[in-house]
């Protein structure tokens, strides 16, 4: 994979994450780094009993993706419904029926239009940082929760295209038959030196190759390019990708309905060769039974829950099992500083051109590895060290059943400081199903913002003052 593949975008209106992986992406919101460029063999070979025969005129499948569920890919539904098409739609479990996300029904729209739903993991992360148990529980519970929705899910994509070895096994062990990369096929916009199409069956089904995703950027040209190239280069398989589907977009990683519709129309009167198809209609396979990720441990009564609580451990220069948040309109800048509170540093965030939102530094919003485990019903102490030039206060948000995140509560404001001070606040009771809690202090203000050694403790548990 060398493209962008991303979710969550900055300028979203929701309270949740102001970009699920970005922070390990290594503070970039936009792009993934290059890696090593997987070569195909252009040739359709192996093809198992029972697939289509290899024909002297090779064939050709496009395949339409649609990852993240934002709902604005009904608009696409609309289209590939008018002209016949089949698409197949990658899903993060843990934002359907959010705000700007499709809803479960929508799914089962989609899925009884005759679409497919496939899986996105449960909160898009970037799967190569993580521990194998916290990769297993994003990729395996997405699988649960999509299947206990009523879908059949066969087929994965990794978020950010971001996928290694030990990754790929991971999604075999799901359950999953394919799961499919981005940027190994050539457009005029990155692998100049790549193959044309993936080869069907793919060469490794847990990495299948595909061009870099859709932006505003390509034309009918561009999207017709994609198959024509791959039509006179000796057949293949074209999977193109789409996140936004919107007469227009704030989001760069948008199609209009009408260029969309154009081009579905364009591929309707293709030669007989060349056909569309949904993943699972080239991947095929039997529904592999349904595997849950390993469990996380039940949340102690006492210690202090966060990990990393002083933030010392840095990977890649950012404190591990944390993470960037915020929403709204603002710019957030986040760095470590030296010294900290008590340890070598601390993190600092400094918000410019706010004109609505908060940014923060958080717990990692991921299903267990890293964000504190929490017990609903009970209440808990909070607290960090902060300098501010601004009024801060404490954003909770809590985990849900199924793994996704919701903004729970706010702490009373605490005032600017020029030396460190601690804030401290009790949460009321946990809502019944959450099953763990991430917080952080905010800026709602341009300001620069300090912060060290954060705690959490259950309330029982707790030490005194
Ligand atoms: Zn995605």
């Amino acid at each position: 994979m060398n493209a962008t593949e991303r979710t969550i975008p900055a300028g979203r209106t929701d309270q949740r994450w102001r970009t699920a992986a970005s922070h390990w992406a290594g503070g970039t919101f936009w792009s993934k780094a290059t890696t090593a460029v997987a070569v195909f063999a252009l040739t359709v070979a192996g093809l198992a009993a029972g697939t289509a025969p290899a024909v002297a005129a090779s064939p050709t499948v496009v395949t339409l993706t649609f990852d993240d569920a934002n709902a604005d890919q009904l608009n696409a539904a609309q289209v590939l419904n008018a002209k016949g098409l089949k698409g197949t739609f990658f899903v993060p479990s843990g934002v359907v029926g959010t705000p700007n996300y499709m809803t479960v029904a929508n799914l089962q729209g989609l899925a009884a239009a005759g679409h497919e739903i496939a899986g996105h993991t449960v909160t898009h992360p970037d799967l190569t940082t993580l521990t194998t148990d916290e990769a297993t529980r994003q990729i395996c519970n997405d699988r649960v929760n999509l299947t206990k929705w009523g879908f059949r899910v066969t087929n994965f994509a990794y978020p950010f295209a971001a996928e290694n070895a030990a990754v790929e096994a991971i999604a075999k062990n799901c359950g999953y038959n394919s799961a499919r990369g981005l940027g190994d096929i050539k457009t005029r916009f990155s692998c100049a030196d790549c193959p044309l199409a993936e080869s069907i069956p793919p060469g490794n089904a847990f990495n299948t190759a595909a061009p870099d995703e859709e932006d505003s950027s390509w034309t009918l040209a561009d999207l017709q390019k994609s198959v024509t190239q791959a039509e006179t280069g000796g057949g293949g398989w074209v999977q193109l990708t789409f996140h936004h589907v919107a007469a227009s977009s704030a989001d760069p990683l948008n199609i209009t309905p009408t260029l969309l519709s154009q081009f579905a129309t364009w591929l309707k009167a293709r030669p007989s060769t060349t056909s569309v198809k949904t993943v699972n209609q080239v991947i095929g396979g039997t529904v592999k039974p349904v595997v849950a990720g390993p469990a996380v441990p039940p949340p102690a009564t006492n210690g202090n829950l966060v990990k990393n609580p002083d933030l010392e451990t840095l990977v890649s220069g950012v404190p591990q099992c944390w993470q960037q948040g915020g929403y709204g309109t603002n710019t957030a800048a986040f760095n470590v500083v030296a010294p900290g509170h008590a340890g070598a540093v601390a993190e600092r965030l400094v918000v410019t051109g706010y004109a609505s939102g908060d940014a923060k530094f958080l717990p990692a919003l991921d299903l267990g590895g890293c964000s504190p485990g929490a017990t609903a019903g009970h209440t808990y102490t909070i607290s960090a060290w902060y300098k501010s030039t601004a009024v801060t206060q404490f954003a909770l948000y809590y985990r849900t059943g199924i793994g996704s995140w919701a903004y729970w509560t706010s702490s009373p404001w605490f005032a600017p400081a020029t030396a460190f001070q601690k804030a401290s606040w009790t949460t009321p009771p946990l809502p019944a199903g959450a099953s763990g809690i991430s917080f952080g202090l905010n800026l709602f203000a341009n300001g620069t913002l300090i912060t060290d050694d954060y705690a959490m403790y259950d309330t029982a548990g707790a030490p005194a003052p």
